[in-house]
């Protein structure tokens, strides 16, 4: 049977329900084209996303920055090898180090592969530095992606059943609880890794002085401190990076989501300190992969030239404020996060029904769990943009309550 190019969305549909692997529940539609706050369609139904591609699109959908990139940097070089430098390779990792303060930077394709990078160094600094260490902290809600390691380190209930046997050394705290964690420090810990923003978790916030205190003790111990900023970097809490907020920095930090605006791209950046991995410990066939690292290269620096973190520190607080009127009406419960990444309690778990509203009325909208509404909207989001989406979400609240 030859491929069609032409196919309605209906024959698509039957295709997708024999050809596509069952992992997720997705909506009977197919998308199509994307252009700023909007995603359209194969029947041309257009819709405004507060999804943002699960907090990726920063810049928006298809925008004209990681056209030209592409465009110039696969006439030029499509990829050479992980074995040879490349020219969009230093540059990018150059521009990420300036940025940061941080002084070495290893490039993905996922965060989950950067999170794995992150605990093989964990445990690479306890093989050196503290006796054969290897035991990683994470905390209880946190999540670092889908390999079997982060899905061990994810401190996700559900998941603990799953793929047995897990990868051991991993132990779960709840965040914010500092004797908890202090309890679970023994000679076998390497590091303490956590979000600064719980994201897919439901948007809990670390609290500034726990997460100083955890830099103290990360000191005085000789532990490794991680913060899996996956999610909350690039400007997506009205910082560029959320460390920004709390007044220190890990020794480890790894990005990935809006640091390619849609184009799969991750980092894991750390001190000079720890760039201890000897050769062939850590690699990968697309490691500085030439056209992630244009694109990469031509989001940040978008991002910084359009002074996004502030804008989306304004119309974080926008929103927020338009929440708070709404709240008594609705019963709505716990408005909380930081810039762009925030979220809400529904009186009642009907957030899948709430999703599927907004969806039918061309919003999206992301329930983490059935009480919780999470808004994610790419940077770029506009003041008109929010009343719109405010527009359509009272309306799926009116049709649900
Ligand atoms: C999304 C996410 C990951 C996993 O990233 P993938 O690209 O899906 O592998 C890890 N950590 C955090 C905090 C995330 O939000």
């Amino acid at each position: 049977m030859g491929i069609q190019t032409d196919m309605s969305t209906a024959a698509l549909l039957a295709a997708a329900n024999t050809s596509i692997l069952s992992t997720a529940v997705r909506p009977e539609l197919v998308m199509e084209r994307g252009q700023g706050m909007y995603l359209w369609d194969t029947d041309g139904k257009r819709y405004l996303d507060f999804v943002g591609g699960w907090a990726v699109t920063c810049l928006g959908h298809s925008p004209a920055v990681i056209q030209d990139a592409l465009t110039q940097q696969s006439a030029a070089l499509v990829h050479s090898s992980p074995s040879f430098y490349n020219k969009p390779m230093i540059q990018f990792a150059k521009l990420l180090t300036d940025l940061t303060g941080y002084d070495r930077a290893f490039f993905t394709s996922s965060g989950a592969e950067a999170n794995e990078g992150a605990i093989k160094l964990a445990r690479k600094h306890g093989s050196i530095h503290r006796g054969g260490a290897f035991e990683i902290i994470t905390t209880i809600n946190g999540f670092h992606g889908r390999t079997l390691a982060t899905m061990s380190a994810t401190g996700k209930q559900q998941w603990e059943p799953l793929f047995a046997p897990k990868i051991p050394g991993f132990k779960h705290v709840p965040l914010n609880d500092l004797e908890a964690c202090l309890a679970a420090i023994t000679p076998n810990t390497c590091a303490i890794m956590l979000e600064l923003v719980q994201g897919e978790g439901g948007v809990h916030e670390a609290e500034v002085a726990y997460v100083q205190q955890l830099r103290k003790i990360c000191d005085d111990s000789g532990i490794m401190l991680i913060f899996d900023e996956i999610q909350t970097g690039f400007g997506r809490t009205g910082k560029l990076f959320a460390y920004e907020h709390y007044g220190v920095q890990a020794d480890v930090m790894t990005l990935g989501k809006g640091i390619g605006g849609g184009f799969p791209l991750s980092a894991m950046l750390t001190k000079e300190a720890f760039n201890i991995f000897a050769v062939g410990d850590q690699g990968g066939t697309y490691t500085g992969q030439p056209l992630a690292m244009a694109v990469g290269k031509a989001v940040v620096q978008e991002l910084i030239r359009l002074e996004l973190s502030l804008h989306a520190q304004q119309q974080g607080r926008y929103i927020v404020e338009r929440l708070h009127q709404i709240e008594d009406k609705y019963n709505l419960k716990h408005i909380r996060g930081k810039g762009l990444l925030l979220a809400f309690d529904l009186p009642e778990p009907v957030g899948a029904e709430l999703v599927a509203a907004g969806l039918e009325a061309g919003l999206l909208i992301n329930a983490p769990n059935p009480l919780t509404i999470r808004l994610m909207p790419p940077l770029i989001v506009s003041t008109t943009d929010i009343d719109l989406m405010f527009n359509q979400l009272c309306g799926a609240l009116d049709s649900i309550f």
